[in-house]
């Protein structure tokens, strides 16, 4: 769906699906050119990375692998609760393997130092991070991110897999959600 289909539940649009695509298409180069002779395993973080990495993952003109793991942090509100769960693993051995996590958007950053050092424990060869958004209190955390798509200010966001109690995930663009819808 389109930023016309849901008038009036935005502030604005941050970027659009051409935004987007170009931004995506300038981080698999860099990515790409930071890997070279090595293999690559693309973990996701559902739900929210889908498009990303749909988008990321076909910039690539290289063999690439996909693994998704599943986490919850935030339930439906707009407020992390800095509990981490394991909804689903990942299907992969990555011992000695080169992982790269692909995100949506870091908020706090506690989502993602939990998934760090969890995946860090299982003896990969590396561990980094791409994501498409990051807010400002994410540069408070300990954890390094590799790859940030746009640094943007600390309002909730939706589309392109961002949601807002499910729903927004499917706009193609990427706007600032109008605080009526929740509060
Ligand atoms: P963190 O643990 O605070 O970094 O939050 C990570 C997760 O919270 C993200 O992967 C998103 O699922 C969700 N999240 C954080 N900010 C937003 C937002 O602005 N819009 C939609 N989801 C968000
Ligand atoms: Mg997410």
């Amino acid at each position: 769906m389109d930023a016309s289909h849901v008038d009036g539940d935005l502030v604005n649009v941050l970027f659009t699906e051409d935004d987007i695509r170009a931004k995506l298409a300038e981080m698999a180069e860099q990515i790409q050119r930071d890997y070279e002779g090595k293999d690559l395993l693309l973990v996701g973080v559902l739900k929210g990375a889908i498009m990303v990495m749909a988008d990321l993952s076909r910039a690539f003109s290289r063999h690439v692998e996909i693994d998704w793991m599943a986490v919850s942090s935030y339930g439906s509100g707009t407020k992390s609760s800095g509990v981490v769960r394991i909804l689903k693993d990942l299907d992969t051995d990555i011992s000695g393997r080169h992982v790269l996590i692909v995100e949506d958007i870091i908020d706090t950053g506690l989502t993602l130092s939990w998934l760090v050092s969890n995946l860090s424990s299982r003896k990969p060869a590396s561990v980094e991070i791409a994501t498409l958004l990051r807010k400002p209190d994410a540069l408070q955390m300990s954890v390094d991110v590799g790859y940030v798509g746009w640094d943007i200010p600390n309002e909730f966001v939706v589309g392109y897999g961002l949601d807002y109690s499910e729903k927004y995930r499917n706009l193609r663009s990427i706007g600032t959600l109008a605080p009526h819808i929740y509060s």
